[in-house]
């Protein structure tokens, strides 16, 4: 993957580039996109970029030996994690035993034909749809052990990190040091869509890059849509009342959200309003360079984000989750939105 084969985030190529060309790379960078948003091909072209032996104008050439394996991930150097469980691959292995290597080809292929993929087209090309994955303790001692050899091409030694956030604290604590301070020459590259879930631990010692969304993914159509500046006017009305302690105000919120004139809006508000208490903790991390405020947004989400305690963004991420799941059950609207605005306004 060459940085021309991708379209767009012109300025995350541009820090990338500048980074390999001064040196000055940090040892763990987590990239935070939107689902399938395009981080993975950016790491893949700024690693190529790095080992690349004709890089010229800013980007890889794309055919001396380095770039090849690179573009076919088969780079000895560069190692990639992501969440799993047990499958029909792993016959009797316990969960706890169960590594990335074992998905090493499913991964290849999966990733090799759609860089742009999901969570979800990962756990079906590995066949565990159903289950709940996680990045368990064994595979934090696989990369610990991978990181003490040297690197076999003399470049960087790299570890691709999918959803950090599937990691439980025993693996964080484990790979804690390492993250910190690795060995020379070594990268974390963590690809996360839900930075909010990501333990503080890790969070706090990336450097945090933000990728935009393709043009033509599911929030850049909301956010053209006529309907955004109602689902941000309502978003407001929400949150005043729930700040100002006003439970009447909110459950009017609640109707207005039942009386919606198609479920599509109802969970576009939702995808909206969970955009919105990502930006608010993106603010409480100090990182409003990367949230992409519009300028109405900037004083809303600015004056929440004071009156929200820390922990408050990702329990009401959670809740509108679980309403967006149940929208699709066709449970009773008004019931369904009542209950989400009592959840929002009882756990402030
Ligand atoms: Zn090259």
């Amino acid at each position: 993957m060459r940085f021309s084969d991708i379209k767009g985030n012109e300025d995350v190529k541009r820090a990338l580039v500048s980074m390999a060309d001064s040196g000055r790379i940090p040892h763990s960078t987590l990239f935070y996109e939107n689902e399938g948003g395009g981080a993975f091909p950016l790491v893949m072209a700024f690693l190529q970029y790095l080992a690349c032996q004709n890089k010229h104008d800013g980007d890889s050439c794309g055919e001396c030996p380095s770039c090849v394996k690179m573009s076919k991930l088969i780079h000895p150097d560069t190692h990639f994690v992501y969440p799993t469980n047990t499958g029909s691959k792993t016959g009797k292995m316990a969960a706890k035993d169960v590594t990335s290597e074992i998905y090493a080809k499913e991964f290849r292929e999966l990733a090799l034909s759609n860089p742009y993929f999901l969570e979800a087209d990962m756990s079906a090309a590995f066949g565990i749809e159903s289950k709940v994955c996680d990045v368990n303790v064994q595979e934090a001692k696989y990369i610990i052990d991978k990181l003490s050899l040297s690197a076999v091409e003399n470049g960087y030694k790299a570890v691709v990190f999918f959803q950090p956030e599937k990691m439980n604290v025993q693996t964080a604590n484990k790979l804690l040091k390492i993250v910190e301070e690795p060995p020379e020459k070594t990268l974390f590259l963590f690809i996360t869509h839900n930075p909010e879930k990501v333990l503080q631990t890790i969070f706090s010692r990336c450097q945090c890059l933000r990728v935009v969304p393709p043009p033509r993914s599911e929030l850049a159509n909301l956010r053209s849509s006529a309907d955004t500046q109602s689902y941000m006017d309502l978003f407001a009305d929400l949150m005043k009342a729930v700040t100002d302690r006003d439970l009447l105000a909110a459950l009017e919120c609640a109707d207005d959200l039942a009386a919606f004139d198609s479920r599509e809006k109802q969970k576009a508000f939702l995808v909206y309003a969970s955009e919105g208490f990502r930006k608010i903790f993106m603010i409480q991390q100090n990182l409003s360079q990367i949230a992409y405020l519009s300028e109405y947004e900037q004083d809303l989400f600015t004056n929440l984000a004071s009156k929200c305690p820390k922990p408050y963004s990702r329990k009401a991420m959670d809740y509108l989750n679980s309403a967006a799941a149940l929208l699709e059950r066709n449970v009773n609207q008004k019931i369904l939105f009542c209950d989400l605005v009592n959840r929002l306004f009882i756990s402030l």
